[in-house]
């Protein structure tokens, strides 16, 4: 592929061969081949549709907390959406531009004494991430208060989904079926006292900090709850916790958790994560599902 897009687009920042590892959360991943980071719709719809034209296959990101990019990268266009940050708030409807941060969203809607949205206080992710994975923790869950959903379809045609037509459940959402790409989300929110709705947020962020490895760089839970069990404690009961290849280990402080301690690649991840779920399984019967999106390339063989 030649570098024609970057000509195409002299006004959106386009890198060429650019390490992901820049970006994800775990430090590790391959070069996408372009890297885009529209500002705007327009700018990604046309993005799209140039890619669409010249059969570039596209893929789209918010903050990498939830990905792991294998290292031979990804091939064709990558947009991040993180410079996409506009938002509105009308009487208790806060709408968010998908690249934001779900962690700045929860501080906008404390700000405005509007409550719904304390449980992902410390969710590392960005709006459209969320919606993607219907992120949740504490008991909440984005479904229950994503209204609408602004997308851009496969084929690039602007659609609003409401909230009841996205299909969301358990780490879950249409978004992932139908390939859209989120462009904002409208969350319904409701009336609450902002001294309260921060004590809550405060509390959260202290428990998450008492038993998540923050301080290292990860994914996040990277395993699915397994109906009637939990992924840490299986972890954790097959001995594995501190089970460590290449630079990647099993946290210490966290089973579920897998952390770069030491330049990690991403294969050092996908060797850890084989390596849990051969055990867990071998020794609990379980099957472990990965909730962390695994994409891109492996490497060329050396
Ligand atoms: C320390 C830590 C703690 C975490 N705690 C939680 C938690 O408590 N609960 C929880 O649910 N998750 C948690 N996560 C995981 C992660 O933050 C969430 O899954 C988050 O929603 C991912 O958002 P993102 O923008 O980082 O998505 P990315 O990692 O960038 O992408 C994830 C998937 O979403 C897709 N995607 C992203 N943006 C868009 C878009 N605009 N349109 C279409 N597709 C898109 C990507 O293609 C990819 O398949 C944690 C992660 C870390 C590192």
């Amino acid at each position: 592929m030649t570098d024609e897009i970057v000509a195409a687009f002299p006004d959106i920042d386009i890198l060429t061969h650019e390490p992901l590892s820049t970006y994800t959360n775990t430090k590790t991943g391959g070069p996408a081949d372009f890297l885009a980071f529209p500002e705007s719709v327009t700018a990604v719809q046309q993005l799209l549709q140039y890619a669409n034209e010249h059969q570039i296959p596209v893929t789209v990101i918010g903050n990498a907390s939830n990905l792991i990019v294998k290292d031979g990268g990804i091939r064709g266009l990558v947009m991040i959406l993180t410079r996409m940050q506009q938002h509105t708030i009308d009487g208790t409807h806060l709408t968010v531009a998908a690249g934001a941060s779900l962690i700045e969203v929860t501080k906008l809607a404390q700000h405005a004494s509007l409550s719904g949205l304390e449980f992902a206080a410390g969710i590392p992710g960005s709006v459209g991430g969320a919606i993607f994975m219907n992120a949740g923790a504490y008991g909440g869950e984005i479904s229950n208060v994503a209204e609408s959903v602004q997308v851009l379809t496969p084929d690039a045609q602007l659609k609003t989904i409401v909230g009841a037509d996205l299909d969301f459940s358990y780490r879950h959402s249409r978004v992932q079926d139908e390939g859209d790409v989120v462009l904002s989300a409208t969350f319904a929110l409701t009336s609450g006292d902002g001294t309260a709705i921060q004590a809550e947020m405060d509390d959260l962020n202290a428990k998450r900090a008492a038993k998540q490895p923050l301080e290292l760089p990860s994914c996040g839970s990277v395993f699915k709850r397994p109906t009637g069990y939990f992924a840490g404690k299986l972890i954790h009961d097959a001995g594995l916790q501190g089970y460590q290849f290449g630079g990647a280990q099993v946290s210490t402080k966290h089973a579920g958790f897998i952390v770069n301690v030491d330049h990690a690649t991403a294969s050092d991840y996908l060797a850890v994560i084989q390596h849990v779920q051969a055990v867990v399984f071998e020794k609990e019967h379980v099957h472990l599902e990965t909730e962390v999106r695994i994409i891109g390339e492996a490497p060329a063989a050396s």
